[in-house]
């Protein structure tokens, strides 16, 4: 009949590995018009008709169709949830790290609204028979159920209990008519929070009469006066201050003195801080310029990225706060990325006291409904900046302006989980496809952004001066070997003990710092050398002196400590090495009066324990703060002026061509910690490899003669940035067969390069390996690294899509888990 049909092109939420694709449904005509790209939708789906949320990627228009489709059952949502810029991205997405659709969907949006979110249908005019014409049968229909199901139902019930199909249109028409409200009250644990307040409905001067009037209920006058002084208060704070009860509060109600209102109530996960203004400062001569010249960009609305090289302390944060301010005089948004906004407090406190309310904050350690709640006010406009975490990178910004990246050398900007995306690869794709610039911040650019920076790709900018008075910090290097010639077998050297000593005598505070936990404290015997290791997992057993017992980080198993060998029962078991927690307690019996706290992944489990920890510190309540990574990070005290490296080697030992690298940035962040204040700092660098050149280079705070070291190294042993690597790793039960498998497709690969004309394979692909950690809860790891060495790195991308993902089912059983990650950053 020459019928148009309408087609959505959707995808499932599902995690089968069956349903990654995009499958077709026909719009029925009462949904035309209705339901719109970049909507949810329910879809009946698979031989059962199952019903499945979807996301509408695309709607096409066909004439005749042969064939028959499915049509969508009904929209989830009355607006796209996702813009035309996000589906594209998200086809990047997809297309860049090899994941599912859904995978990169779930990007962008807050966990809490995929998955558990339900529209609920509230009957809200109790008289709608007195509205409502006896023809509107539809209606009325839907006004029964509701009514008979107590009011307030599902959508998804609704639905099944109609009799008719074009409920769309019924239930706007009701919704205008204000008889039904509809709204995303979802899950119970997601909801938009609303709180009770008390209001005074008295006039001022009616208070004090009434008062006298009530003579004897002494708790009703309190809450009286107190909501007279205070206009209005939150129902639970009012109880709590004044220790009353709500039926102290109630009396009051029925006289009519006070009235209780219902107030939305925003879950603001930083409410607990006050933040300090933090007024404009004026910029150096070095500030200036950098600011000078990415404003005209701003202005301009050219896509950019530059890269800041700045020592710590050169005031970076003053050139970001003056560039939002630009990027804000546009109209425009931007977002701004740390590490980790738990141990950056700074950060955040400064765009606070610089710009106000206005900010979204997105982190991990939010709860599904903060997450919800800072999303909202990005989506609704209410907000110009987002600061967050590595996943901030996708807050839905119409307009955005900027994207600064600050430690933009942090692994943490690289997701571990589907898609493996970089923030600093997602912030150039937004860049250029929304005319935004991207500033990329760094003490210690990675060896990756600054060769950008050399080939004139990001343009580079160097801070070589500290923004305040203060020099960079000397840095010791105590050979430990020495110590150990010299008798001393203390995990303190002479130096930082008397060091440490001299700091408590005046008062000052001290940082100590251990690379990363559970990275000494593993259990051996001197006898037979025997190592307790995970019998899972195959790596070294941490000790948990508090608990009595030896952990593995990767599983979580959990052993008794043993008191003799368990390989030749030789008693002479010994805790090597030293955690975070055995360093406290070491330092402890050295320095008895001082103050002494942790901080590492223990110590702050409980939300916000970081927060705590350092306002304590900041104080000046702590002496000596003993900590891991966590502490290396953008912290910012003037009372901190000896920073103390119990052992610079355990990175160093990594197996990782990174392992320098990462050495000499986690030093120099280390350093950077001492003598931001008025009063020189001091360093002390443990260590047993002092003439390796990631140690001087770091101690002499020279960025340059690292790089080039480095970067020697890098060229002669053919790793980013002169490639880029793809990794695949496959994981099962049963290590033959996951053998098996891995070298299945190392073959397939290699045969496909021949085939194309690449028969130098062998400086290719290489594996399968077993990985470095070779077992993980039972399931046996191989790996297959391939470098795009003299062969394009798009042919190997398509090799690795056409092999594990278009034909997976092909190679791969069930029983074996394959995991790729584009750029890797680890390769363990
Ligand atoms: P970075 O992030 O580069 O390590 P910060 O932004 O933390 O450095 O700045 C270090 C200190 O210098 C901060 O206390 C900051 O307030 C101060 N500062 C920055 N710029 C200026 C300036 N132009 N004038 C005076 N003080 C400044
Ligand atoms: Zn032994
Ligand atoms: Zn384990």
């Amino acid at each position: 009949m020459g019928e148009n049909l309408y087609i959505a092109q959707a995808i499932v939420n599902n995690n089968s590995l069956h349903t990654d694709k995009i499958f077709d449904y026909s719009i029925p005509e009462d949904l035309q018009g209705v339901v719109a790209k970049g909507m949810r939708v329910m879809v009946p789906f698979g031989i059962g008709n199952n019903r499945l949320e979807a996301y509408i990627l695309n709607i096409k228009k066909e004439e005749k169709v042969t064939y028959k489709l499915k049509d969508i059952l009904y929209p989830l949502d009355d607006k796209p949830i996702l813009t035309e810029t996000q589906i594209k991205m998200i086809l990047w997405l997809k297309n860049k790290y090899l994941c599912r659709y859904i995978e990169a969907i779930h990007c962008f949006l807050p966990s809490g609204i995929v998955n558990k979110e339900k529209k609920i249908v509230e009957l809200i005019e109790k008289d709608w028979q007195k509205v409502i014409s006896r023809n509107s049968k539809n209606q009325i229909e839907v006004l029964r159920i509701l009514e008979d199901l107590g009011g307030k139902i599902t959508l998804e019930k609704l639905f099944g209990k109609l009799s008719f199909k074009n409920f769309q249109s019924t239930l706007k028409i009701l919704e205008e008519k204000n008889i039904i409200k509809i709204d995303y009250s979802i899950s119970s644990r997601i909801k938009i929070q609303t709180q009770q307040y008390a209001q005074l409905t008295l006039k001022d001067d009616e208070v004090d009469t009434t008062i006298a009037s009530l003579k004897n209920a002494k708790r009703q006058k309190e809450i009286l006066l107190f909501l007279k002084a205070h206009k209005e208060c939150a129902v639970k704070e009012l109880l709590d201050i004044l220790k009353v009860t709500r039926s102290s509060l109630n009396a009051l109600i029925s006289k009519g003195y006070i009235t209780i209102i219902d107030k939305e109530h925003k879950r603001d996960p930083f409410k607990d801080i006050v933040f300090k203004d933090f007024p404009k400062l004026v910029p150096n001569s070095q500030q200036k310029k950098v600011i000078d010249v990415i404003t005209n960009y701003i202005k301009e609305e050219k896509a950019h990225t530059f890269l800041l090289h700045g020592i710590t302390g050169s005031g970076k944060t003053e050139i970001y706060l003056q560039l939002m301010e630009q990027v804000l005089k546009k109209d425009k948004q931007g977002i701004i990325l740390v590490p980790e906004i738990a141990l950056t407090p700074q950060t955040v406190e400064r765009f606070y006291g610089r710009f106000g309310e206005g900010i979204a904050v997105l982190h991990s350690n939010l709860s599904d409904g903060e997450r919800f709640d800072e999303w909202r006010k990005i989506t609704e406009g209410k907000v110009n900046i987002a600061i967050g975490a590595r996943s901030a990178i996708f807050a839905p910004f119409k307009n955005l302006g900027m994207v600064i990246i600050d430690e933009e050398h942090e692994n943490t900007y690289k997701s571990e989980i589907n898609p493996k995306y970089h923030a600093i690869e997602v912030a150039n794709y937004r860049s250029k496809e929304e005319g935004a610039i991207v500033v990329l911040g760094s003490a210690t650019p990675s060896i990756e952004s600054y060769y950008k920076g050399e080939q004139k790709e990001v343009s580079l900018f160097t801070l070589t001066k500290r923004a305040t008075a203060s020099d960079l910090p000397e840095v010791e290097i105590i050979d430990m070997r020495k110590e150990l010639d010299n008798g001393n077998k203390s995990i303190l050297s002479h130096t930082l003990f008397s060091a440490i000593q001299q700091n408590l005598e005046v008062n000052k505070q001290t940082i100590l710092f251990l690379n990363r936990r559970g990275f000494a404290t593993f259990v051996s015997c001197r006898q037979c050398g025997y190592v307790v290791k995970c019998k899972h997992c195959d790596i070294a057993m941490t000790h948990h002196k508090n608990m009595k017992n030896l952990q593995c980080h990767y599983c979580g198993d959990k052993i008794q400590e043993p008191e003799t060998c368990p390989s030749c029962s030789s008693s002479n078991i010994n805790y090597f090495g030293a955690g975070t927690q055995r360093i406290e307690s070491l330092i402890n019996t050295y320095f008895p009066k001082a103050i002494i706290e942790r901080m590492d992944m223990d110590s702050t489990i409980v939300k916000g324990s970081h927060q705590r920890i350092l306002e304590k510190f900041k104080k000046g309540k702590i002496d000596i703060l003993v900590g891991t990574q966590m502490i290396s990070k953008g912290l910012d005290f003037p009372n901190v002026t000896l920073v103390g490296v119990i052992s610079a080697d355990a990175s160093l030992n990594l197996p990782d061509f990174r392992a320098s690298e990462k050495t000499f940035q986690l030093v120099t962040q280390v350093a950077g910690r001492a003598g931001r204040g008025l009063d020189k700092g001091r360093v002390i660098l443990q260590t047993y490899n002092p003439e390796h050149y990631s140690i001087y280079t770091a101690a002499n705070h020279d960025f340059e003669s690292f790089y080039k070291e480095e970067l020697l190294l890098r060229k002669e042993f053919i790793y980013p940035p002169f490639v880029q690597l793809i990794n695949i790793c496959f994981t099962g039960k049963n290590e033959k067969e996951v053998y098996i498998v891995s070298e299945k497709i190392t073959n397939n690969i290699k045969y496909i390069l021949q085939a194309k004309g690449y028969s130098q394979y062998n400086e290719i692909v290489f594996g399968p390996n077993p990985a470095i950690i070779s077992k993980i809860n039972e399931k046996f790891r191989y790996q297959i690294l391939l470098k795009n060495h003299e062969v394009p790195y798009h042919l190997l991308r398509s090799i690795v899509k056409y092999l594990l993902l278009d034909k997976r089912q092909k190679f791969i059983p069930s029983t074996i888990t394959v995991s790729i990650d584009i750029d890797p950053l680890y390769i363990m």
